[in-house]
């Protein structure tokens, strides 16, 4: 391994300079042979790094083969309620970060890479990724930064050119992730787990600093920091809601402080709605099911607000019933944000209670149908534009109800205030006709793996990239899967 000195990356790490109790100092272990296969340039230069650097370069980097210069590697420790079980001690077991970049807009991100190889947190892990999940979790989390949902980012991916093993022997890969932090629920369920006050209060500060400063003015801060956390899962588990995603395992060390995605394992996105839907093969009780999330959401909320409890009130009792209000009023809260965003799906202010009966019995239309999460609300933008007029009602099988939800409905659109114009220009720039469908995503991950042919991923990153624009790709790509292709389970792959 070389350490290079030339700056390509400035970093200015401050998770570095927490006590070590947070992490381990451990460099990523070096791969036989590695090869770019996709480097994020355009975000590369929203960091600003050097990105005319030639390629081979930056192999070195993403493959953790060389430390750039100002890194500070290292794998943060945190632990994690698992499916609701808690496990003391998780940690970095296969990511390493390199350290953090501040963008000219005073953004502050963690560089990381994932699949860099073991660190003491690995637990008898490899420390290492296969090619299929960094491939999944690229097209993912790039195409959920698209559709404007807050998520951690993909920098780049390479193969290692080593094997690893799971069931069977498979190439690896290592992702480089960008996110706001890597801080999770479970970095405080570490010290807080222990009773380790004064850490838990130094992790509490620093995460108040780097993310929710304006907690600072409060009368109490970490009560303030609880409530604001509180709004940002909300408005996130929204945002997924609105475009079917399943997070797949939204475990506590899954979840991060800063309201991004993170985590991207078993993810997908529903086809056709139904709100127990489960891809995820670990979840076989389906806790993690589509229409799950905001309640488990609350759940993790509660045990954030557990491990605050001694920074909030010295007397317990009372820390206690100030937390139960905020984690009372999540769902209030949470189910407002759904209703906003899917209101606006059908082109209708959710203040009026109409709007949301009219959501409701769309809903419920859809579900009986099976009809396209996705396409049932572009299709109806298409509708109101009189557009492809017979894509919307072929989408459903109870023809007599549709015909008549559509009268109640455009009724409600006649009784808004704005245009209808801009109703339609609205349900076009929220209603995506391009995701990332779990079959598409699965074909560029076998092609990837199995032919080392990568054209079909960057085929597929090219028309997510635009996904509220009607592309000249082949239809296949807004389409939900023919039964053949359906893919009914997802993996973890770790
Ligand atoms: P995840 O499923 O990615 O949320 O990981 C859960 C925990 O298992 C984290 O502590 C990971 O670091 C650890 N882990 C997952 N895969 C591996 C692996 N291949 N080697 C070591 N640790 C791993
Ligand atoms: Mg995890």
């Amino acid at each position: 391994m070389n350490n290079s000195n030339k700056t390509v990356i400035n970093f200015e790490n401050t998770y570095a300079s927490l006590p070590e109790i947070f992490y381990q100092s451990i460099s990523p272990s070096p791969v036989k042979d590695p090869k770019l296969i996709i480097f994020n340039k355009k975000l590369g230069k929203e960091l600003g790094m050097d990105t005319d650097k030639d390629n081979d370069y930056y192999t070195e980097i993403f493959s953790g083969n060389t430390i750039p210069s100002g890194a500070s590697p290292l794998a943060q420790r945190y632990a994690g309620h698992q499916f609701g079980n808690f496990v003391p001690q998780l940690g970095d077991g296969r990511a390493i970060l390199l350290g953090e970049i501040v963008t000219a807009n005073n953004n502050r991100f963690d560089i990381q890479l994932k699949g860099s190889g073991k660190t003491e947190f690995s637990r008898g892990g490899d420390g290492r990724s296969a090619l299929g999940p960094v491939i999944r979790e690229y097209l993912i989390s790039e195409a959920m930064h698209v559709l404007k949902i807050p998520t951690t980012r993909a920098l780049s991916a390479v193969e290692t050119g080593e094997q690893v093993f799971r069931e069977t022997p498979l190439p690896g890969g290592i992702l480089t992730r960008v996110a706001g932090s890597h801080l999770r629920v479970g970095t405080f369920e570490y010290f807080a787990s222990r009773q380790l006050t004064n850490e838990l209060k130094i992790i509490a500060d620093y995460t108040i600093n780097r993310h929710y400063s304006e907690a600072n003015e409060s009368k109490n801060t970490y009560l303030t920091f609880l409530e604001l956390f509180a709004k940002k899962q909300a408005s996130l588990i929204a945002k997924w809601m609105g475009v079917g995603f399943i997070h797949g395992v939204m475990n506590t060390d899954n979840t991060s402080i800063s309201g991004e995605t993170i985590d991207y394992g078993p993810c997908a996105f529903m086809d056709n709605y139904d709100p127990s839907t489960v891809f995820s093969s670990i979840d076989r009780h389906g806790r993690y099911a589509f229409g799950n999330q905001p309640q488990i959401a609350q759940w993790n909320l509660a045990s954030l607000a557990g491990c605050l409890l001694p920074l909030i009130d010295n007397n317990e009792d009372k820390a206690k019933d100030s937390v139960r209000k905020i984690i009372e009023g999540f769902s209030g809260i949470v189910n407002s944000d759904i209703s906003e965003v899917m209101c606006l799906k059908i082109g209708l202010n959710s203040k009026n209670k109409k709007s949301q009966e009219s959501l409701k019995n769309l809903l419920a239309l859809m579900k009986s149908s099976e009809a396209d999460y996705t396409l049932a609300f572009r299709y109806l933008g298409d509708y109101l534009n009189n557009e492809n007029e017979s894509s919307f009602r072929e989408l459903f099988n109870n023809k007599v109800e549709i015909e008549h939800w559509l009268v109640d409905w455009l009724e409600l659109i006649n009784a808004e205030e704005s245009s209808k114009k801009s109703i339609i220009e609205s349900m076009q720039t929220i209603n995506p006709i391009y995701i990332p469908r779990n079959h598409l995503v699965e074909r560029a991950i076998k092609a990837g793996v199995n032919d080392g042919d990568y054209s079909v991923m960057f085929n597929l990153s090219l028309v997510l990239e635009t996904p509220y624009k009607l592309q000249e790709v082949d239809q296949d790509y807004m389409n939900p899967p023919q039964p053949s292709e359906r893919v009914l389970e997802t993996f973890c792959g770790t």
